[in-house]
């Protein structure tokens, strides 16, 4: 079945009489050369399983299907279920889990489904949560070699910032605390179903192995980077006072010990050295 032939997946989508949900950022891929790249590119071959987040009829699900040994594909919304049933029926490795992915037990997921596999996470993430989603992927740490996601053109930018440039963010920070990640190819808007009013790019995040910092440690450094960027535009010492209740004096001497300026921002720090004023701050 050609899932990106229009007439096709209006047939579809009529016989079951679906509407789309914008408010679960519903976009349907119906460019043909889109698939097959974010699975090319995405670990979808011999040897790997592939957690899928959120199916739409199943265009990708199929192209991965066809390239890994397995696909379990988590979708939340359960008037797709019906369709996958058809879209889907060629395939006998792909498993669908109708949960909202958040919620979802990833360790368990890996360990009862992809035994002796590797595991990538591909996906053409809803819009409305795709930085909660990265993010809990990655503090999860849930053993996955790379997660190859469409987002929104905004946020592959974010994503794919320096860390201590103006573009970053806290999920800057993440993406590259836990590994590394590059900008792979834009996607024109037009090549959904519904068209969304901006334009995508798929992007690949290849997760490291070894850990920076001890869990605690770890877990002072997000509440440092979420606490800075909330308020990204005020110093560094005015925006731990008002989010964490750390002193400003503490801050200061924290940053004199990089030899860094009381007036430092956030957006200003690379990651060697957040990680330092963070240590810093977590000893005194
Ligand atoms: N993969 C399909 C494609 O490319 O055509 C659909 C992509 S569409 C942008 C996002 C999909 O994620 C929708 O099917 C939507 O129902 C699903 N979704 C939204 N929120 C979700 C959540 N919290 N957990 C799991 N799936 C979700």
């Amino acid at each position: 079945m050609n899932l990106t032939n229009i007439g096709t997946v209006k047939d579809i989508l009529s016989r079951h009489g679906f509407s789309f949900s914008k408010g679960l950022g519903q976009n349907f891929i119906i460019n043909p050369d889109i698939c097959p790249k974010i699975a090319e590119n995405g670990n979808a071959c011999e040897g790997f399983g592939v957690l899928e987040i959120g199916t739409g009829i199943g265009v990708l699900t199929a192209e991965l299907a066809k390239r890994a040994d397995k696909v379990v594909a988590v979708e939340i919304d359960e008037r797709l279920l019906p369709i996958l049933a058809e879209t889907l029926a060629d395939f006998d490795n792909v498993k669908i889990i109708n949960e909202d992915v958040m919620k979802c037990d990833l360790h368990r997921l890996i360990d009862e489904e992809f035994a002796g596999l590797h595991v990538a996470v591909c996906a053409n993430l809803p819009y409305y949560i795709t930085s909660p989603i990265i993010m809990m992927l990655l503090e999860s740490r849930i053993p996955i070699d790379s997660i190859t996601v469409m987002v929104q053109k905004e946020a592959a930018q974010r994503l794919c910032a320096k860390v201590g440039s103006r573009e970053s963010g806290a999920i800057t920070v993440g993406v590259n605390y836990y590994g590394t990640v590059k900008n792979l190819f834009g996607v024109s808007r037009g090549s959904f179903m519904p068209a969304p009013n901006v334009d995508s790019a798929v992007i690949r995040i290849d997760l490291s192995k070894e850990k920076r910092l001890d869990e605690d440690s770890e877990k002072f450094f997000f509440k440092v980077v979420k606490a800075g960027f909330s308020q990204r535009r005020k110093t560094l010492a005015n925006s731990l006072s008002s989010v964490m209740g750390i002193s400003k004096e503490k801050v200061y001497s924290a940053l004199k010990v990089q030899g860094l300026p009381e007036a430092t921002r956030i957006e200003q720090l690379d990651m060697d050295k957040l990680i330092a004023v963070s240590a810093e701050l977590m000893k005194q």
